[in-house]
């Protein structure tokens, strides 16, 4: 589908003559945009005859693939980039400590407590989850999900990349990827076979030392684990200490690394607090969208391309309002169908995370800096240093493992956090706790999503499914390996809380 929507108008040279060929001008730089798209919408177009700006490619949404595309799309000055965000940028008055929020690593729960940058979506109950609605936060905000994410940097298994290549997905093997993932890194550690050193994506590693973490390592080997010094390097496999998207002491979205540092060229223009609501096609190629801004509504066109970047949820949304997706269900919505194509809202599938947590024998958690008077000590730290427990996500160890001999590469996820979060962060923590996040790393349960009307504003209808699958015994057998972990090691003699 996003093949689609790549269609451009007009051909690489034919749009580049395009853009050389234009009169009206409104931009900075006279050589970049155009005012004009009405000469090449047909009568069925809907802004024929309009005076409207085009641009060579519009970009909706600036979360981490938009400011990615932003950047390497503007590297080109004959090309022009018009990126869409719903939300706001993520500085206020310029400064990133007035976005701190965003920024401080170890503020990450407070954004998914509210929706200020964040979607908030939530999923239809889940029959096999005892009818649990499911909270999915997702970021609305420059930056997108990488603005209010929790920094853990995991790039997957090989294998899992050549099984993608062996399924179809040509030059997605492991080998095509890694040259990708060194070119954008730039790893604390220095440049290696697999870590980058020059990218825009800095990535460290924690630096709080705290005992839990080195307790968490220790006790995983000592239950047989192995240790792996680098989980994105040679061996996945085991546990160790996490890669993070943090950058002397602050998060490192794809908007610090990607968008921010480029926003000085003049073949890029921004909007923000633009909710975009439709696309616009010429027969069914993809031309520009529409979209909302201070009330107004608006139109843009693309010369090229119009790429969609809005995230797993919104894309497809916005395709299924613009009259892309399953033909019976627009119609009963009463949307116009551009193209019948079903797999748009089809097979969705999310891992689930589990944290067993565990009460503490010691006070040695983060419980302690919960607590009104430390964090006010370490906001100010980290304002004023950016150094500290602020400058740190926590989630510095984890590993990786499998769930049975046979199966052939890990298919569970560890993280670990010495402190307890519940909700989302949405409840206070109880105790002095720690938990370890258990994720699934192959759910085969699969779902859907679809419009529950033609109004932009109203999210979607989201059904993951979880579970459904009947592999619920599998998901029990997570649960007993971080007890396991835990027993080995003296820190950890209580039972779970949760
Ligand atoms: C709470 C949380 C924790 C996570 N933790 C990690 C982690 O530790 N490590 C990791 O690797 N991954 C993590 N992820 C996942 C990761 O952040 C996402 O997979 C990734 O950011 C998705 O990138 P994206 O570009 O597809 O979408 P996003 O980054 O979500 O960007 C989409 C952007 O498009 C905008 N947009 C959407 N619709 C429209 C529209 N109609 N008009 C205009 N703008 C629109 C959105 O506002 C948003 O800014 C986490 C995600 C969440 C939510």
């Amino acid at each position: 589908m996003t093949t689609m929507l790549s269609y451009a108008m007009l051909g690489q040279t034919g749009a580049r003559q395009l853009v050389s060929r234009t009169r009206g001008r409104f931009m900075r730089d006279s050589r970049c945009f155009s005012a004009t798209a009405a000469h090449w919408n047909s009568s069925a177009s809907p802004a024929a005859n309009q005076k409207t700006p085009s641009y060579s490619y519009i970009i909706v949404g600036a979360g981490s693939a938009g400011c990615v595309l932003a950047n390497r799309l503007t590297e080109d000055a004959h090309e022009s980039v018009l990126l869409l965000e719903a939300g706001p940028k993520d500085m206020l008055l310029g400064s990133l400590r007035l976005s701190w929020k965003i920024h401080m690593p170890a503020a990450l729960t407070y954004n998914l407590c509210d929706d200020k940058y964040n979607w908030y979506y939530h999923t239809l109950p889940q029959a096999h989850m005892d009818n649990r609605v499911m909270y999915w936060p997702r970021g609305r905000v420059w930056g997108g999900s990488s603005s209010l994410n929790a920094m853990v940097y995991i790039r997957g298994h090989a294998e899992d990349y050549n099984r993608w290549q062996r399924e179809g997905a040509e030059g997605w093997d492991y080998e095509h990827c890694l040259p990708y993932f060194r070119k954008a890194q730039c790893h604390e550690l220095g440049e290696d076979r697999y870590r980058g050193g020059s990218g825009p994506l800095h990535v460290s590693r924690g630096r709080t030392n705290h005992p839990l973490h080195k307790a968490f390592i220790e006790a995983g080997q000592q239950a047989g684990y192995p240790f792996t010094d680098d989980m994105n390097g040679y061996q996945q496999e085991g546990l160790g200490w996490m890669d993070m998207t943090i950058y002397k002491g602050k998060r490192w979205s794809t908007a610090s690394a990607y968008l921010r540092p480029v926003l000085g060229r003049p073949n890029l223009k921004t909007e923000v607090h633009c909710l975009t609501t439709k696309i616009l096609f010429d027969g069914n190629r993809a031309v520009g969208v529409e979209y909302t801004q201070d009330g107004q509504k608006k139109r843009v066109f693309a010369d090229k391309e119009v790429i969609l970047s809005g995230g797993a949820i919104n894309s497809p949304h916005l395709l299924m309002l613009s009259g892309v997706g399953n033909a019976d269900d627009l119609k009963q919505l009463g949307i116009p169908v551009v193209q019948h194509l079903p797999g748009v809202g089809s097979n969705l599938q999310d891992h689930l995370e589990l944290y067993v947590q565990q009460q503490c024998t010691q006070p040695i958690s983060l419980y302690k800096s919960q607590k009104p008077f430390h964090m006010v000590k370490i906001g100010l730290e980290w304002l004023t240093l950016f150094t500290g427990y602020g400058a740190t996500a926590h989630l510095e160890s984890g590993g990786f493992i499998r769930s049975r001999p046979h199966v052939s590469h890990p298919d569970i996820q560890f993280h670990f956090l010495p402190s307890q979060v519940i909700d989302h962060g949405r409840v206070a923590s109880k105790m002095e706790a720690y938990q370890v996040h258990v994720g699934p790393m192959r759910s085969t349960s699969i779902g859907w999503m679809k419009l529950k009307s033609s109004n932009p504003l109203d999210h979607p209808i989201l059904q993951p499914n979880y579970l459904s699958n009947g592999k619920i015994q599998s998901l029990n057998f997570q649960e007993t390996i971080p007890s396991t972990v835990f027993r080995a090691y003296p820190y950890f003699p209580r039972k779970s809380t949760t």
